[in-house]
């Protein structure tokens, strides 16, 4: 289970590779919420130029997340489509593995505010309740709630003012 490249099998003119990996390489934390939903793609070029392996190409994965607001499981494909590595070959008859690297990309590119759909109502602050689903007779205090999220997303805020209408209703 790792990436291993071979240099010696690597001309001048490069050498495409494309493969999955059990997503245990990406040695996900066993009790967060984000779990993997599929192997760990790749689709890469690889050249070796000067005692130098470049890597370029692209890294993928389905991610299971939680919805930033609601908790709800989301699913995201994870892609990094710029991924680059550079080894130096000190033995050509050395392996070389990429596994840190693509593991690493992939992590940097998680979203940090991962939703289940744009529109999400998130929970309820008072009742708790997922507003996707229902709606609780809570008066909500619509503007302070997205107020932390404004400017981030006009869609947000536009939805925090529906909400807010709503419950005026
Ligand atoms: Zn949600
Ligand atoms: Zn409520």
């Amino acid at each position: 289970m790792a990436i291993i490249l071979e240099p010696w099998r690597i001309s001048e003119d490069g050498k495409d590779i494309e493969g999955e990996e059990p997503a245990a390489v990406l040695a996900l934390e066993p009790a967060s919420h984000i779990v993997a939903d599929g192997p760990l793609m790749y689709s890469l070029h690889v050249q070796c130029v000067t005692q130098q392996l470049i890597v370029t190409g692209e890294v993928r994965a389905l991610i299971q997340f939680e919805c930033s607001r609601c908790a709800d499981p989301v699913v995201v494909e994870v892609k990094e489509p710029a991924f680059f590595a550079e080894r130096a070959i000190e033995n050509l008859h050395d392996t070389v593995d990429l596994t840190d690297e693509v593991r690493e990309s992939i992590i940097l590119a998680f979203p940090s505010y991962p939703l289940c759909q744009s529109a999400c109502r998130g929970l309820c602050v008072c009742c708790g309740m997922n507003l996707n689903k229902e709606r609780c007779s809570c008066k909500q205090p619509a503007k302070e709630r997205w107020a932390a999220f404004g400017g981030l997303d006009k869609i947000e805020v536009k939805n925090g003012r529906t909400q807010k209408e709503e419950v005026e209703e």
